[in-house]
């Protein structure tokens, strides 16, 4: 089924709010639809055609929703793309989806033009008020639409990866996938259409898009829509909302704010964090500030959410949670792909209606990753805990070999931030003469009384084994970090390249 049917066969009252904006502008849900429907018409006639790809590089916006709305409608594939990219980073992206609309910022139309010429893309604007020449377009446009008949495995949307290990891949997510994973979150975080959600992610990343975005329109709930975090606006809006999604970035941030007790989340019934690991001491810190235990889940581009930490039940920090209903995962051995004991560290593998159908046009990569029995590798090491709650050791891309021993840096981060004067760490492998890669420390300290390699290293030597003791540890005022706030190794790893050399 489309998944705009589901959406719209599900809202509870058409005149309820879906999206407020600061601003003070409202939609309904009726009005929602109505708009796309417009919006799908302009497509449309705009020789838009089901399969086609529609790839948009805009500000956060109501008509982007609208937008990713028609596409769906008019059965076309939405294709958002992050606003950080530079106009050489789109012209990559338009040349491998071949999009046959591309929409973007007016303020930039010149610079992509040749990138869309390269590409054969129509261009159409919109800016982060809802105008431009897409909006023009739909504003004479009816708005019945009959929205184009789907299977579940027909495309929704191409959603490139974050990039964080390397060049960003073209996920295929089918109406299916995208569907049945937010039913089964609105089931698991007891989503109602009494909800209000705090809405601060940007909407070209599935957090912002699917999981904050389709639950919402599954439950007939509402969003309170901020172009971004905003700690001012964050305070204000709970006072009247009831979930915030969040990257873990959002919650260290808001405890680093006087302004945060249990008087300021008092309407609040959930927090949410995902997109990158939350360090299990914010968790207790906000426990401790609010006496909200934070929900932390697991997923990625390609599978949506794959677990969560239950909603009733024991929220355990430092980990994901259990697997979502309908949702298998495996932890295998990286080189057998067999499944290993509970506890063991190993490769984990997902199976479910939230995996995806491959990547676009790269075969091979598809062929490698996703296994004929349906399994996907998802190139995250983790182990079960006892209580059968997932735990995510890091990315086997930054599993360190050293002297031919495997280094997990979790758990050599996990010591150091654990130190007196350390905000936080990362551990990676650097190439080394003696040891193939050498366990190397990327430290930042909290500030006064300045650290000291030694004063770093010399509580590490009771605490772990030799060969896992970092041979170096430098520092720096901040790791780097993606937009979607998770460190990005490959630079920390290019940057110090020639330590040991
Ligand atoms: P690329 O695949 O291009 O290298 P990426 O994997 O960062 O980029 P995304 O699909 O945005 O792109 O991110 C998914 C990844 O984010 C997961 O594979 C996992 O490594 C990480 N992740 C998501 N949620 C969590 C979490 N709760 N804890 C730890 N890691 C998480
Ligand atoms: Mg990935």
């Amino acid at each position: 089924m489309n998944i705009f049917d589901s959406i719209a066969g599900r809202v509870a009252d058409p005149e309820a709010t879906a999206i407020e904006t600061p601003g003070g502008a409202r939609i309904t849900h009726a009005g929602l639809i109505a708009r796309s429907g417009r919006m799908a018409n302009a497509l449309a006639s705009l020789g838009v055609a089901p399969g086609d790809r529609v790839a948009v590089q805009v500000e956060k916006s109501v008509e982007a929703i609208i937008l990713y709305l028609a596409v769906v409608r008019a059965g076309a594939v939405f294709l958002p793309l992050n606003t950080a990219y530079t106009p050489a980073e789109v012209e990559y992206f338009l040349t491998d989806a071949e999009p046959r609309i591309f929409v973007c910022d007016p303020a930039r139309a010149e610079a992509l033009r040749p990138a869309d010429e390269k590409a054969g893309a129509r261009v159409l604007t919109l800016d982060a008020a809802g105008q431009g020449s897409l909006t023009e377009a739909a504003e004479g446009a009816a708005e019945d639409f009959a929205t184009v008949p789907r299977e579940d495995g027909d495309l929704a949307a191409l959603l490139y990866t974050s990039g964080t290990t390397g060049r960003s891949k073209g996920a295929m997510l089918s109406h299916g996938n995208l569907a049945s994973n937010a039913l089964a979150l609105v089931d698991a975080w007891h989503f109602t259409a009494r909800d209000v959600l705090i809405h601060a992610l940007p909407i070209f990343h599935t957090h912002g898009l699917f999981v904050a975005t389709n639950v919402v329109l599954l439950s007939g709930g509402s969003m309170i829509f901020l172009p971004k975090f905003d700690p001012d606006r964050i305070f204000e809006a709970m006072g009247r909302a009831t979930v915030l999604m969040g990257v873990p970035t959002f919650y260290v941030r808001l405890l680093g704010d006087a302004r945060l007790d249990a008087g300021a989340t008092r309407n609040m019934r959930l927090f949410i964090s995902g997109s990158a690991p939350l360090l299990a001491d914010t968790h207790r810190a906000w426990q401790a500030r609010t006496g909200h235990a934070i929900l932390e889940r697991y997923g990625m581009t390609e599978t949506n959410m794959n677990s969560s930490n239950p909603y009733e039940g024991e929220r355990i920090a430092g980990t994901v949670g259990l697997p979502l209903p309908g949702v298998e995962i495996l932890v295998t051995d990286p080189e057998t792909g067999a499944p290993l004991p509970q506890g063991e560290i190993g490769m984990i593998e997902v199976r479910g209606p939230n995996v995806f159908q491959g990547y676009w046009r790269m075969p091979e990569k598809t062929a490698a990753e996703l296994r004929p029995n349906g399994f996907f590798i998802t190139g995250d090491l983790g182990r079960f805990d006892e209580r059968g709650y997932l735990q995510i050791v890091g990315r086997g891309k930054d599993l360190i070999i050293t002297g031919g021993f495997n280094v997990y840096p979790k758990e050599v981060e996990s010591e150091i931030d654990a130190l007196p004067g350390v905000t936080e760490s990362a551990v990676i492998g650097l190439p080394h003469p003696d040891f193939g890669e050498g366990v190397t420390a990327v430290v930042v300290p909290s500030g006064t009384p300045s650290l000291t390699e030694a004063a770093v290293l010399a509580p590490l030597e009771s605490r772990l084994a030799k060969f896992k003791l970092p041979k170096r540890v430098v520092f720096l005022d901040e790791l780097p970090r993606n937009t979607m706030g998770k460190v990005q190794k490959n630079l920390l790893r290019d940057r110090f390249a020639d330590l040991y050399r």
